[in-house]
């Protein structure tokens, strides 16, 4: 029996999303009335993704994989997760989302059982942990993208806190010492002041963004969007200042690990993560922050962003990460180009661009804007064809 099918996945229409970039992959010819921010691919409970196929009667992926999970995992991935252990998105990000950091995989079990304990539901807008997992993550970049990573490097966070009046005032925290000291002394700071302080800040940057006078690379721009978004007392309008602005381009990649304070600002990406929903959140948003336990997770450390371009290897570029949940790679093919693969475990495609086939003995799925996602499993080889300029993704997990 072919070991290949068809993947419908689920469309997220949070209200930060765009109208374009989801929409095109279902083969939509119009702009949606309503914003499409994210497509999931995978078996989390929140999406019912249905596998059909050749062989394969319609059922959700999570139903079939747990029908023979051995054969459709493979032994390993089996025995080390017991589930398909990533979530494949494509995002649209035309308004900024939260900071948010990951608990890494011991704190999520802890802390997710001490939340329990309190009785909690999970259903609660208050509720931090919604399982026992890490959320590692690795997002590529389909055109121009901006996100906010990680602290700055010790000198240019002096330079941001020398140069920038307004925030002159965090200059001597920072000099005493840490990154943890700076970032708990903005986060517990009396709301009163934080709104003070911000005033000041943003009747400079507020009149300039409107005038179209920053740029992406200034993280005024961002402040000044954030405030225009969220709130003006938004505390998180500070940490704009603290961390990164990253800049990446097509088919660069970043990893972000447990711990990594980040957030998405603008643009179109093709993200995998581990597949949880742990998000501790630190400011530009309207949902809950708690504070103390976003303390407890953030790594309070210099970063300095790094942008991967992948690993070539023949026609698939592999982006290598130490999570072991998951392993993304590119294919940018060509008429006729073919590729062959053996899956280690439930494979999952989706279709950027173009054209392709997945081909398995008489068996085959056709990719196509509408029909952009496909699934293979293991046991058979399997051959990827474009029958046009195609770009590709497979998520798997490392061999
Ligand atoms: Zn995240």
């Amino acid at each position: 029996m072919a070991g290949i099918g068809r993947l419908t996945g689920t469309v997220k229409n949070y209200d930060w999303g765009g109208t374009r970039f989801i929409p095109k992959l279902l083969g939509e010819k119009q702009e949606s009335s309503t914003p499409e921010a994210e497509f999931w691919l995978g078996v989390h409970p929140q999406a019912d993704c249905t596998v059909s196929g050749p062989d394969i009667e319609p059922v959700l992926l999570r139903d079939y994989v747990a029908q023979d999970p051995v054969a459709r995992l493979g032994a390993k991935v089996n025995a080390d997760f017991g589930n398909v252990p990533y979530l494949l998105k494509a995002l649209d990000v035309k308004n900024m989302l939260s900071i948010q950091v990951h608990p890494n995989k011991k704190a999520a079990v802890i802390d997710f059982e001490k939340e329990e304990a309190t009785g909690l539901p999970l259903s609660d807008p208050k509720r931090n942990y919604k399982d026992r997992n890490h959320k590692p993550e690795l997002m590529v970049a389909m055109g121009e993208f901006w996100l906010l990573h990680g602290f700055k490097p010790e000198d240019k966070l002096r330079a941001t806190l020398d140069s920038v009046s307004e925030l002159n005032f965090l200059a001597p925290v920072f000099a005493e010492g840490s990154y943890k000291g700076v970032y708990a002394y903005v986060m517990e700071l009396p709301q009163e002041e934080v709104s003070a302080r911000l005033r000041v800040l943003l009747d400079r940057i507020i009149p300039l963004y409107k005038a179209g006078k920053l740029e992406k690379s200034s993280e005024d721009f961002w402040a000044a969007r954030a405030a225009l978004t969220f709130s003006e007392t938004d505390r998180g309008i500070f940490s704009v200042y603290l961390f990164n602005v990253v800049r990446t381009d097509k088919g660069q990649a970043v990893f972000q690990d447990a711990g990594i304070p980040h957030a998405y600002l603008e643009g179109w990406n093709v993200e995998i993560m581990a597949s949880s929903d742990n998000v501790l959140r630190g400011g530009l948003t309207n949902k809950h922050v708690d504070v103390p336990e976003l303390l407890k997770h953030v790594v309070c450390e210099p970063t300095e962003p790094e942008l991967l371009s992948g690993v070539r290897k023949g026609k698939e570029i592999i982006y290598k990460t130490p999570a072991p949940d998951f392993e993304l790679s590119g294919f940018e093919l060509e008429a006729g180009d073919e590729v062959k693969i053996n899956p280690v475990t439930t494979e999952v495609f989706l279709l950027i661009d173009g054209e392709a086939e997945l081909v398995a003995g008489n068996a085959s799925v056709k990719l196509h804007a509408g029909e952009p996602s496909g699934v293979i499993f293991p046991g058979q080889e399997v051959t990827l064809r474009a029958s046009g300029k195609s770009l590709i993704y497979k998520a798997s997990v490392p061999a």
